[in-house]
């Protein structure tokens, strides 16, 4: 029987840093859904659908096949067998995603393939939605969160090491925009499980979050 933790929370949080360290700690399989959603969003944007167009993205994410795989320790996500790590950390991927993925379509074409990664592996999978809907009965659960200034502020820092001259405001205003849209979408919002531990992450440095969420899965795993 595979072990499932579950790690989710708002944008900017550190849960793929956070979650990739847990992981490779544990020994278990990390699996980031939201490059799932990045991964659709950037065939989206490939085919020049606009980001109202919610009734062609519903048609359309049939033909984008998303895929997993691992190579050294990392996580490479296919699309229609393309490595597309490399090109779904933009800001206008992260925007379509956040469009794409109150989609029911989109999130019911991504579901079985998160579902049966954690049937068959020990996984900490990190997402929105992970507690509350993808694995309901999830080992552990874990609300990874922190307050908005500092989620943005890490955002800043994470797109200037990448070369971006994106100003502290607008990626600050870009993740509350996201984070509302996630939070009141219809379908599988942004919400705490009931029971998850929640872990506010705002003054902790990523050492000591990955401790806390150790500690968690410890205390949760004897
Ligand atoms: O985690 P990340 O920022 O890469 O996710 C990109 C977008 O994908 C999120 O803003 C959210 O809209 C969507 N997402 C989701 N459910 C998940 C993971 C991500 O709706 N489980």
């Amino acid at each position: 029987m595979s072990y499932n933790i579950a790690i989710d929370g708002p944008a900017g949080a550190g849960k793929s840093t956070i979650a990739r360290r847990a992981a490779e700690k544990l020994h278990f399989i990390y699996v980031d859904t939201g490059a799932m959603y990045r991964a659709i969003a950037l065939f989206f944007l490939k085919k020049g659908i606009s980001f109202q167009d919610t009734e062609t993205m519903a048609a359309e994410c049939r033909n984008a096949e998303v895929s997993i795989t691992y190579q050294d320790g990392e996580q490479i996500v296919l699309l229609n067998g393309e490595n597309v790590n490399s090109l779904i950390r933009t800001e206008e991927v992260s925007s379509m995603s956040s469009k794409a993925s109150a989609v029911l379509e989109v999130r019911a074409h991504l579901l079985d393939l998160q579902r049966s990664l954690a049937a068959g592996e020990n996984v900490i999978m990190d997402g929105r939605d992970i507690g509350t809907c993808v694995l309901p009965k999830a080992d552990v659960k874990i609300f990874l969160t922190a307050s908005t200034q500092v989620r943005a502020r890490r955002r800043y820092e994470e797109l200037r090491a990448k070369g971006s001259e994106e100003s502290l405001e607008c990626v600050e205003r870009k993740i509350i925009e996201r984070d509302e849209a996630d939070r009141n979408r219809a379908i599988s919002p942004l919400r705490e499980a009931e029971d998850a531990v929640h872990v506010d992450t705002s003054d902790m440095t990523v050492e000591e979050a990955v401790d806390r969420v150790l500690e968690i899965c410890q205390e949760k795993m004897v």
